[in-house]
């Protein structure tokens, strides 16, 4: 993995985005909003010419998660995979727009899916960036039990990426949560450890944990706030760094 940066820079190489699949449905409650997954594929654009190199990882909380299967009567193991198929259709719907820009993207998946796009096979991945193709990372890791953030931490360490943005629906990590408690602070930097220690949520532990191991720096944004993606890679906008 490259020297990690400190603060976010148009400068880095190379740079993960983490997108959750909630992020895509926008107001609705399920799917994909169309006029939301537009807007999130132009501020892609947008890191991408900047000479950023992009892999993206989009999670599948839109369609399904693997705790909504028991409800269902779906054992754990079914129902992760419905989430990870779920991840693959956003990645390929995020393809597809980004194309429309005539940006050039390769979807690779951890779980076999060869009519649809490539498996994913790291060096595959590492020629396509320095093609300067978008690589969307589906697939998740391709095992149950684990989330997107997880994969997003160990593909940003596969492919060498220097910072992890991770877009939710608040503009950083809080002491407690912003939308419920009004005396929660947002962090400008916080350590990963305190992130552990004190159960912050702001992405799961093993996640976390594999970023401190790997000294991954994560900038926490408003993926919902216009324009903050591109703004916050530049060095701009509102967010906490977790390192
Ligand atoms: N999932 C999994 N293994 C992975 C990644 C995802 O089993 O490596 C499943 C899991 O059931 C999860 C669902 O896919 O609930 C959707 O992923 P995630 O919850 O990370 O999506 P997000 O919250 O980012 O939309």
């Amino acid at each position: 993995m490259h020297s990690p940066k400190s603060r976010p820079s148009p400068n880095c190489k190379r740079v993960m985005l983490k997108i959750s699949g909630e992020a895509l449905m926008g107001s609705g409650g399920f799917g994909l909003d169309p006029r939301t997954v537009s807007r999130i594929a132009d501020e892609v654009k947008q890191v991408h010419d900047l000479g950023v190199g992009v892999c993206m990882v989009i999670g599948g909380g839109n369609i399904f998660r693997g705790n909504q299967g028991e409800a269902l009567g779906i054992e754990r193991l079914a129902s992760d995979s419905m989430g990870i198929i779920a991840t693959v259709f956003n990645a390929l719907a995020m393809q597809s727009v980004l194309e429309e820009r005539m940006v050039d993207t390769r979807v690779l998946s951890s779980i076999r899916m060869e009519q649809v796009c490539e498996p994913y096979i790291r060096r595959r991945a590492l020629r396509h960036l320095e093609k300067r193709r978008i690589c969307i990372l589906a697939g998740g890791t391709g095992h149950p039990f684990f989330t997107t953030d997880t994969a997003a931490v160990l593909r940003a360490g596969e492919l060498s990426c220097e910072f992890l943005y991770k877009g939710t629906d608040v503009d950083g990590v809080y002491s407690g949560d912003p939308k419920t408690d009004a005396g929660a602070r947002r962090y400008d930097i916080v350590s990963y450890t305190e992130v552990l220690k004190k159960d912050l949520h702001v992405m799961d532990a093993t996640a976390i944990a594999l970023a401190r191991d790997n000294k991954l720096p994560i900038a926490v944004f408003s993926i919902e706030k216009s324009g903050e993606l591109a703004g916050v890679v530049e060095g701009k906008g509102t967010y906490t760094i977790i390192r």
